[in-house]
């Protein structure tokens, strides 16, 4: 097991880090074997002289919230996966196809199925088992009051309404990998509050989790790209205010809120670190920062794993 773990990983290697991979410059690539079994599992398959796909993941123990880049490498032309009940499109990248699998902060911990579904170039069908585990993340609580003129957005439909409009942006899939290269932070500063925080407002019950990363900056401080992509979205909600929302392609996007302004429009390309608007106080927010969303496959997940390593790149 141990040599066949340590081949796999040299054949690996050459093939994904030597290049650069296609889920992440410098990734940290892991080879599975959660269960010990999983790539000694023969795929079930056509006859066929191409080879069996393998399955490279950036980590094989993800965080509630955090995200796994499954890269299959082989003769595909296409493919899925599910994990959890919800279904992925792969997305082709240089060397692989891919796709960022992530954890709901919801989502139970353990250890849970995964299946990859794939096409091979001969027309071929076949699919793979796989595991990812989940490990538990420990949500901040914070009890936050805001005065009369906010107090309207904390109507429960003002909430629904506009994660309806996100969840439209979120959901959409671009069949191409628009990012490069390892994610950074849109502004300097400190974290203010952390994703996932669990929220009491003007004494309310806490609900909810708190749905993106806020970084303390000073108003005006220009908000950089974290990666490259395309402007999916630049306007004014009621709850992020001035927003803007990258699409990094393969179902992968950031969402910038709470702008005083705008630096794009939508449609327009952006490469990383390019600005995109301007630290502000708008929506519902009681002082300047950047609340930092990132979203994979329509499930919200804590912008900050993408650059602190715990997804495994
Ligand atoms: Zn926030």
């Amino acid at each position: 097991m141990r040599i066949r773990r340590r081949a796999l990983f040299a054949w690996a290697a050459g093939l994904i880090v030597g290049c650069g991979g296609d889920g992440d410059d410098g990734a940290v690539i892991t080879i599975s074997t959660p269960s010990g079994s999983s790539l000694l599992t023969t795929p079930t398959v056509a006859p066929t002289s191409a080879p069996p796909p393998e399955i490279v993941t950036s980590a094989d123990s993800i965080f509630q919230a955090g995200a796994s880049v499954v890269s299959v490498i082989g003769d595909l032309s296409a493919g899925t996966i599910t994990f959890l009940n919800r279904t992925y499109q792969l997305t082709k990248g240089a060397r692989s196809y891919f796709a960022v699998i992530p954890a709901d902060a919801d989502d139970p911990v353990g250890t849970h199925p995964m299946k990859v579904d794939f096409v091979l170039k001969n027309g071929s069908k076949g699919s793979m088992p796989y595991q990812l585990t989940i490990r538990k993340t420990t949500w901040t609580v914070d009890a936050i009051t805001v005065g009369p003129q906010l107090a309207p957005l904390l109507d429960p439909k003002v909430t629904a309404s506009e994660l309806a409009l996100l969840r439209g942006v979120y959901s959409r899939y671009t069949p191409e990998k628009l990012w490069d290269g390892p994610w950074v932070l849109p502004v300097g500063g400190d974290i203010t509050t952390r994703f996932g925080e669990e929220r009491s407002y003007n004494g309310a019950p806490v609900s909810g989790h708190h749905s993106g990363t806020d970084l303390g900056a000073a108003a005006g401080t220009p908000v950089g790209a974290t990666n490259a992509g395309r402007v999916a979205m630049a306007r004014q909600v009621q709850l992020r205010g001035n927003m803007v929302i990258i699409d990094h392609g393969g179902g992968l996007f950031s969402g910038y809120a709470h702008m005083s302004s705008f630096a794009v429009a939508e449609g327009e390309m952006v490469a990383q670190g390019d600005p995109l608007g301007f630290v502000g106080s708008t929506g519902l927010s009681t002082g300047a920062h950047l609340h930092w969303e990132m979203s994979a496959g329509g499930v919200l997940v804590d912008p900050y794993r993408f650059t602190d390593g715990s997804n495994g790149f």
